[in-house]
């Protein structure tokens, strides 16, 4: 090819600007009338553009287009999602787009080796692992499904644990109607295990298992009338391991987990509302168990008036051993002479019982259709259900 340098004009010198401005190393303008070719010229302005280009791509810096650079000018055009990607042995894809995609795999654990921008036998495998995981076509090729299921994902999910994947593949695959949904309530302890056990001022004993049992049946109820089948992972009088409640939720192949739990303190002023999701607070998280277990928070705190104690991210058993988004909801103190007050108040178990249901209805609604916190209710679900 001929080169490209400082002076020169003409159509090749015109692209060689074009694709610096696209990069955004040089500012659009000036010389750049496409009415009149000629006057597209390699100028001073280009020349250091391109000499910016050539350093941030380990080229040697020369200020001359020649065919390596040239090579690395085409390729840095391509966005992610432009063309379809896909190995071939005779003539790699090369592009930003393919270091884009290698960046994105081993973001998320997967080996794609280094991330070079061409489209090699590992870039091939990890795409494969990738599409796996998500339950798409295992085909090594990257075409419009893998990019939805990629964008669908965010940048969020990191730190490559599978799980997180499958967890969000699997609501984006279920749609946003909650009808067809299993959910499992995990009511908190058990026979053995009644957790927190305080009498109140009248001298009446509340057990956090018999409460926990209580409200999960209150939300069966409600998800039943709705037409969603609903589990709950244990009985009034049995008990359960974490270990076997996740187990139950992942044989039923449920959608969502909720469990239930009261918290305590030996200081009665401790009180407030928390719900906890998987994750391990250095960026790996359940992005769609932070959302649920966030959307439950607001839609208790917005219709009880509960203190806010927020959401946070756990690695608990439950939390970690369950393939679906699972969440675990401390709906007050039972130490809290406040917190106990409400709860022991069905009415109030009631509303919080609603305030869940509208949670899960939220997070399989699409965010564009998403409605505001403590405005939905069960009337607008049920229309919902059956539109
Ligand atoms: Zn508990």
């Amino acid at each position: 090819m001929q080169l490209i340098k400082r002076g020169d004009s003409g159509p090749a010198a015109a692209e060689v600007r074009a694709t610096l401005v696209s990069l955004g190393l040089l500012a659009e303008g000036r010389h750049a009338a496409p009415e009149d070719p000629q006057s597209v010229l390699f100028d001073a302005a280009c020349d250091l553009a391109l000499r910016e280009f050539q350093q941030s791509r380990g080229l040697s810096v020369d200020g001359i287009v020649g065919p390596e650079t040239w090579r690395s000018l085409v390729a840095s055009r391509w966005r992610l999602g432009d063309r379809l990607l896909h190995r071939s042995v005779s003539d790699p894809v090369v592009g930003d787009d393919v270091h884009t995609l290698q960046e994105r795999l081993l973001e998320m654990g997967y080996d794609v080796g280094r991330a070079d921008g061409i489209f090699g036998e590992r870039t091939e495998q990890a795409l494969r692992s990738f599409q796996r995981e998500c339950g798409l076509v295992t085909d090594g090729t990257f075409g419009p499904s893998t990019m939805r299921a990629l964008r669908q994902l965010g940048r969020k999910v990191v730190g490559g644990r599978p799980q997180l994947l499958r967890e969000s593949a699997m609501l984006y695959h279920a749609g946003p109607a909650l009808i067809g949904k299993r959910i499992v309530i995990d009511p908190g302890h058990g026979s053995a295990d009644p957790g927190w056990v305080v009498p109140d001022e009248h001298g009446q004993v509340w057990n956090e298992s018999q409460l926990t049992f209580d409200l999960a049946s209150r939300l069966e109820g409600r998800f039943s009338a709705i037409g969603v089948r609903a589990d709950l992972t244990r009985g009034p009088d049995t008990d359960a391991t974490p270990r076997e409640r996740a187990a139950f939720a992942n044989a039923l192949g449920a959608d969502v987990l909720i469990s239930i739990h009261l918290d305590g303190h030996a200081n009665p002023d401790a009180r407030g509302l928390a719900s906890y999701h998987y994750g391990t607070g250095s960026g790996t998280t359940s992005t769609i168990g932070e959302r649920l277990a966030s959307l439950a928070q607001r839609e208790i705190v917005a219709r009880t008036g509960m203190l806010d104690c927020r959401t946070h991210a756990k690695t608990w058993e439950l939390l970690r051993l369950t393939r679906m988004p699972a969440i675990q909801i401390e709906v007050g103190y039972l130490t809290s002479p406040d917190d106990r007050a409400l709860i022991t108040d069905p009415s109030f178990r009631d509303t919080v019982a609603e305030a869940i249901l509208i949670a899960v209805q939220r997070v399989f609604l699409p965010v564009d259709n998403d409605v505001k916190t403590g405005t939905l209710d069960v009337t607008a679900l049920r229309a919902m259900q059956l539109s």
